[in-house]
């Protein structure tokens, strides 16, 4: 506590990311980063544009990405917004959209960021829980919310919830409006795009950090009704003309278009994280059924949290959270197979060298 702090500083709470050590090299399963690197024609982007002209301020309204985006998925250019990050573009939603009398509303276990935005604008909000598989169930999302939010898959959770689910939701809920954060949507499931036509209330997130392999470039996106992209750079240009660098423009424009080696990674990434639910269920781990680039894992008998450190001390980092109902659980991003060939082997000799 500082006494310049203001009294909103005082009472925030902010978001915890997973560990980035700089003490040794790891292999780092902990926070959903790509292990595959960015296509070539994107780091080539960034090189062509690290030059003079970055005496110049970017286009504010990153036209040449929206393009890209809009060519890419087949709709409007008024319907997408884009930002430094999809959790910018999620605080910027909240704001936006979020900020009104009702409380909102979001999973018991989802992505821990959403109680960080309710905080920082003083937005209220409740819980609906998940089944007992951990999978949203729809009948549980209360009536009369002022909101709904959720990724899909959701997270840390990797479960996938179809589109004919999103439909309901949207059709009960005419009145507010409904985000589907699908930051980890293109390792198996299907978008909730094609229902942007129809629902003037959804609101769609997705990111160039997973999937793209460009968490360091900080690009995301919004797709939804005109209205709400409208309202989303109400709040943009309210707070920054420039949320966008030319950099990351430049980056992931290439990055979009270069199609054949985005679908090429999401590939190898499903195959692998196939392969690794095999190999974890064949030395007790109960594993849920991933449709994103992570497992969430439970062991029959050994402790997540002894698990976690025992890998951490054989240079091995994946993410355990210390909260309710998960604290058994472990999150392990997908890497290589070389890595995770490694992981396997040192979790074995954990699980099998303690058990005899
Ligand atoms: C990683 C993640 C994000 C944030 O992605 P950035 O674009 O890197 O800010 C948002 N939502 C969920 C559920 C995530 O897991």
């Amino acid at each position: 506590m500082n006494k310049f702090w203001s009294d909103v500083t005082k009472n925030l709470s902010p978001y915890v990311p997973g560990e980035q050590p700089q003490d040794q090299t790891y292999i780092k399963l902990n926070t959903n980063e790509n292990p595959f690197p960015p296509s070539e024609m994107a780091v080539k982007a960034i090189n062509n544009n690290v030059s003079d002209s970055l005496r110049l301020y970017p286009d504010p309204e990153a036209k040449k990405l929206i393009t890209a985006i809009a060519e890419y998925y087949n709709i409007d250019k008024n319907k997408i917004f884009v930002s430094n990050g999809s959790d910018e573009v999620l605080a910027f939603s909240f704001l936006a959209f979020f900020k009104n009398n009702n409380a909102i509303t979001f999973p018991n276990i989802t992505y821990s960021f959403y109680p960080v935005y309710c905080n920082l604008y003083n937005i209220e909000f409740n819980n609906f829980p998940l089944n007992e598989n951990f999978e949203i169930d729809i009948s549980e999302i209360p009536e009369n919310s002022g909101g709904i939010i959720f990724p899909n898959p959701n997270a840390p959770t990797g479960l996938y919830l179809g589109i004919e689910a999103i439909e309901e939701v949207l059709i009960k809920n005419p009145n507010v409006v409904v985000i589907i954060d699908e930051a980890y949507i293109d390792f198996g499931g299907i978008s909730a795009i094609q229902l942007s036509d129809k629902y003037p209330n959804l609101l769609i997130i997705q990111t160039f950090s997973k999937s793209r392999s460009l968490a360091g470039l900080r690009v995301g996106f919004a797709i939804g009704h005109q209205g709400l992209i409208e309202g989303l750079n109400r709040v943009k240009n309210s707070f920054n003309s420039y949320p966008l660098d030319t950099l990351a423009i430049e980056g992931s424009v290439a990055a979009i278009q270069d199609d054949k080696y985005f679908k090429d990674g999401c590939e190898k990434i499903i195959k692998i994280r196939n392969w690794v639910e095999k190999e974890l269920k064949s030395i007790s781990f109960y594993v849920l059924p991933s449709k994103a680039n992570f497992l969430f894992v439970k062991h029959a008998e050994y402790d997540a949290e002894i698990l976690y450190r025992e890998l951490k001390n054989k240079g091995i980092l994946v993410r355990h959270f210390n909260a309710p109902k998960i604290s058994d659980f472990l999150r392990i991003s997908i890497g290589t197979e070389d890595e995770m060939r490694i992981f396997i082997k040192e979790l074995q000799s954990i699980v099998v060298q303690n058990s005899i």
